[in-house]
């Protein structure tokens, strides 16, 4: 055989053998929310130990199959993040804003709901509002993403086979579930749920089913508050699931403010977002380990910002400039507009010199409020590290596709964002 036809040959065999290949009982779904290669480039410099001359790879190195890509059903391109996980969950392509509802408007069944059907039991852990886009797509359907309350009143409403769709929730959103119209939370707690809504009683959930809810819409940015939140939800959805139930789960992890933080241009922001989600793969990765009858797929649903490491002409991207930053550019703003000592809060929360050419701007934006100033901040931090932003919205690029453990195989290479979805639910069904 020469090589051209053995090439062929693996390359078909691949296609043909991903069906075959055995179901995993457990199924651990990460999404990087926004999270775009620039992303994962970015922390592998921002992690990396500047005295060695080698850039070490990271948790993402060590799992990488393949790219996707993220276009939706719609007249552009560019996906927003319903449609990323529309297509992510459903394996079916809808407009910008869908979640869970076809191009008519059609209900799709999700994995999750197919997962629920199977007997195993269900998770949604994210640092948004549980009921966000991403999570929202798994469990409840919609024409719009900003239907807030209509999707969780979707979460206790939606029975599958005659049962509620999710087992475990974990995030933020007691805006949405605790209402004047309706309270959920006493609805979840009557079904049988243990609650929580502070992160520093997590622990005390010790069975399923359970909700927590840590914020009154999203959980604080990494950077400003609790660094490794979604870490700690990622350790206790893990361990309440372990040997839970014979069937297996099925478990929805988001990194949702990646996102958020690339909306803002924020580079500090986004890295310290990187570096929870990372550690909760890595907590997930162990798991599989230990529990080789389980797969874990990560992906992103599209790119936020148009991120890219080098700007303004030179050859540089400077990852000590990122780390020396110790707030969110909206907390920093707010610092500096409460601060009698400008100078100082600038130099300690930025680790930038407050030069005089700074000092006008920052006095400028001071008169003009909190967005202006926290504007200056972003700029003067992504100028300093020669960090790139096309826009304050997605781009159409591919993203990665990662995979640990049984059945990994099957997301080798460049595949549609649905395949992905095709695949995990053929996994499910077996
Ligand atoms: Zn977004």
């Amino acid at each position: 055989m020469n090589f051209k036809s053995s090439l062929l040959a693996s390359v078909v065999g691949l296609v043909f053998a991903a069906p075959t290949l055995a179901a995993p009982k457990n199924i651990i779904y990460m999404i990087g929310d926004g999270m775009g290669p620039a992303y994962t480039t970015g922390y592998r410099y921002f992690k990396d130990d500047p005295s060695t001359k080698v850039v070490d790879p990271t948790i993402f190195d060590s799992i990488l199959v393949g790219m996707a890509h993220t276009y939706p059903d719609d007249d552009t391109v560019v996906t927003d993040s319903a449609a990323g996980a529309t297509a992510l969950s459903t394996g079916t392509k809808s407009y910008n804003g869908a979640i869970a509802v076809d191009t008519h408007k059609e209900d799709l069944e999700t994995m999750l709901e197919v997962a629920k059907k199977k007997g195993k039991t269900t998770a949604l852990v994210a640092t948004s509002q549980i009921n966000h886009a991403t999570p929202a797509s798994f469990a409840s359907h919609n024409e719009s993403r900003r239907n807030y309350d209509e999707i969780a009143n979707d979460y206790i409403d939606n029975k599958i086979a005659g049962k509620l769709p999710v087992d475990l929730m974990l995030g933020g959103g007691t805006k949405y579930f605790i209402r004047e119209d309706r309270n959920l939370v006493s609805e979840f707690k009557e079904a049988g749920y243990q609650y929580v809504d502070e992160l520093a009683k997590l622990d005390t959930l010790n069975k399923i089913p359970a909700m927590g809810l840590f914020a009154e819409v999203g959980l604080p940015y990494a950077i400003d508050e609790e660094p490794k939140r979604l870490t700690k939800m990622t350790k206790t959805a893990l361990s309440l699931l372990e040997n839970q139930n014979d069937k297996g789960f099925f478990l929805m992890i988001e990194g949702s403010q990646i996102d958020w933080c690339g909306h803002a241009n924020d580079i500090a922001c986004a890295m310290r977002e990187m570096d929870d989600f990372a550690e909760s793969i890595m907590l997930a990765k162990a798991f599989v380990d230990d529990n080789p009858d389980t797969i874990l797929v990560i992906t992103a649903d599209h790119s936020t910002g148009g991120l890219t490491l080098g700007a303004n002409g030179q050859y540089r991207w400077e990852r000590d400039v990122v780390a020396k930053v110790k707030g969110s550019g909206d907390e920093i703003a707010k610092a500096l507009s409460e601060s009698k000592d400008v100078k100082a809060t600038w130099e300690t929360l930025t680790g930038l010199d407050y030069d005089s050419a700074t000092e006008l701007k920052v006095k400028e934006a001071l008169g003009l409020g909190s967005k202006a100033l926290s504007l200056v901040v972003k700029d003067a931090i992504s100028d300093a590290s020669f960090t790139g932003w096309t826009t304050g919205g997605h781009t159409a690029i591919d993203v990665q596709v990662f995979a640990h453990g049984k059945g990994k195989e099957a997301f080798i290479g460049s595949q549609n964002n649905t395949a992905i979805a095709d695949k995990l639910i053929g996994f499910i069904k077996q």
